[in-house]
C-alpha cells in the first residue's frame, strides 16, 4: 500500500496540489490547512462531503503524533507531553504559562548529536530529525489539551535537539506556523535555541523572519566552554560572537544569551565579568537559570548565594539579565529527561531511525 501523506507538513499550495489529485476544488485546500491546524481531524471535518473525508483518511495522515502522556506541574501551571510517532519514537514537549499566556517548547529532533554534557537530551544520541509536520503537531496537540483555558501565543525551538542541525524542517515549520491561514503566530513571538551553529546562522539571518535567536553560551571562553560543548571545538567563541552581531544587525531583533550556572565551573565572579566583556555593546538579554541536575551527569548547580552575586555582576555591567524560574522541575523540567525517565520506566529503548521518512 502506498505510504500515506502527511498533510500537516503540507504548505497551501502543495495541499492545493495534493487536493487536485483528488479531483477537489482549490479552496478545499485552505479550509482543510485552517482546520488540521485548529486541531481538528479528518473525522470531525463534517462539513466536508463525506467522500473527501474518507478519501483523507484513506491515503493521508491528518495527526502524525498522539499525545503518550501528560504531566501537570503541581506547582506552577507547566504541562509536559510526551508524544508518540507513528514510527513509535517518543518525543517530548513543555508548555509554560507566563504571565502573558502560553508558550509551547517544542522537540526538533528525536533525541540530538552535540553532546552538550550537562544535557540529558543527547545521552542516547540522535535518532532522527522531525519533520516540520511533526513538530507543528506538538502545538496542536498542546492547544486541544489547553481547550478554552488559553491558546499557545509563543513557541520556542528549545525542546530535545539541535533545530539549526534540521534547518529545512524547522524553517520551514517556522513558516507554516506562522501562516495566517493557521496559527499565525508572529515571527515575534518564535524563538530559535542553538548551540552555536555559525553557518546555519548565517543562514537564518538571510531567511527575513526576524524570530528571536537565542545562543546557548554557557561559557565566557572558549577553554571552559569546550569542557562542557563540544561545538565549541568547532566554532570558537569569537566566531559565534561574529555571527550573532551579524544576525542582530541584519534582524534587528535583540539576541538571547543562555546561561546555566554550574557549581565552580562557570559561575564565579571572574567568569561574570567575562561574560560581561563578552556581550558588552551587543544588543542582547542574558536568561540565566541554574543548572538543572541531570543524574548521569558529573556537573552540579551552582548555589543560590553564587547565582545571585552573578546576577549582581552582570547588572553592575549594564548587562540586560534575567533570572529564569525553574518551571515543573517536579516534572522532569530538564531537556530530555522525561522521555529518558519514560524509556527506561518501560524498559524501552529508542526506535532508531526507519528508513521510510514518515
Ligand atoms: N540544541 C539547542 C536547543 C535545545 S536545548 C541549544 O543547544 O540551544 C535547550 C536549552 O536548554 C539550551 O540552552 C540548553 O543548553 C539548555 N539545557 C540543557 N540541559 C540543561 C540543564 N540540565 N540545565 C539547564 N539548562 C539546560
Amino acid at each position: 500500500m502506498a505510504e500515506k501523506r502527511m498533510l500537516l507538513n503540507d504548505t497551501p499550495e502543495a495541499l492545493r496540489e495534493y487536493l487536485q489529485t483528488l479531483s477537489q476544488p482549490a479552496y478545499r485546500a485552505r479550509q482543510i490547512f485552517g482546520w488540521l491546524h485548529r486541531g481538528v481531524s479528518f473525522s470531525e471535518m463534517t462539513n466536508l462531503p463525506k467522500t473527501l473525508r474518507e478519501q483523507l483518511i484513506k491515503t493521508a495522515v491528518d495527526f502524525p503524533l498522539t499525545i503518550e502522556e501528560s504531566y501537570q506541574s503541581k506547582r506552577d501551571d507547566t504541562v509536559k507531553f510526551l508524544f508518540r510517532c507513528m514510527d513509535g519514537n517518543i518525543v517530548e514537549g513543555v508548555m509554560m504559562c507566563y504571565r502573558y499566556g502560553y508558550t509551547m517548547c517544542i522537540s526538533t529532533q528525536i533525541g540530538c548529536r552535540m553532546g552538550c554534557k550537562f544535557c540529558a537530551s543527547t545521552l542516547g544520541g540522535c535518532m532522527r530529525d522531525l519533520t516540520e509536520g511533526e513538530m507543528l503537531c506538538q502545538v496542536i496537540l498542546a492547544n486541544r489539551h489547553v481547550a478554552d483555558r488559553g491558546k499557545i501565543g509563543h513557541v520556542v525551538l528549545m525542546g530535545s535537539g539541535e533545530p539549526l542541525e534540521n534547518y529545512d524542517e524547522a524553517v520551514r515549520f517556522l513558516r507554516l506556523v506562522n501562516h495566517p491561514d493557521g496559527l499565525n503566530i508572529s515571527m515575534r513571538s518564535l524563538s530559535l535555541s542553538t548551540c552555536g551553529l555559525v553557518p546555519q546562522i548565517d543562514r537564518l539571518a538571510d531567511e527575513g523572519m526576524g524570530i528571536t535567536l537565542s545562543i546557548s553560551l554557557h561559557a565566557p571562553s572558549d577553554e571552559i566552554r569546550a569542557q562542557i560543548m563540544p561545538v565549541a571545538k568547532r566554532y570558537p567563541i569569537g566566531e559565534l560572537m561574529d555571527a550573532v552581531r551579524r544576525y542582530v544587525k541584519k534582524t534587528g531583533r535583540r539576541v538571547l544569551i543562555e546561561y546555566a550556572l554550574i557549581d565552580r565551573l562557570n559561575s564565579k565572579p571572574e567568569h561574570a565579568a567575562a561574560l560581561a566583556g563578552l556581550l558588552g555593546g551587543l544588543q542582547c538579554h542574558v536568561n540565566l537559570i541554574a543548572l538543572n541536575p541531570v543524574k548521569e551527569s558529573e556537573f552540579k548547580p551552582a548555589s543560590q548565594a553564587t547565582v545571585l552575586a552573578f546576577v549582581k555582576t552582570l547588572e553592575q555591567r549594564n548587562i540586560s539579565v534575567t533570572l529564569r524560574r525553574e518551571m515543573g522541575r517536579d516534572i522532569s523540567g530538564a531537556c530530555g529527561q522525561l522521555r529518558n525517565h519514560y524509556l527506561k520506566e518501560n524498559n524501552k529503548t529508542a526506535i532508531i531511525e526507519n528508513t521510510i521518512k514518515p
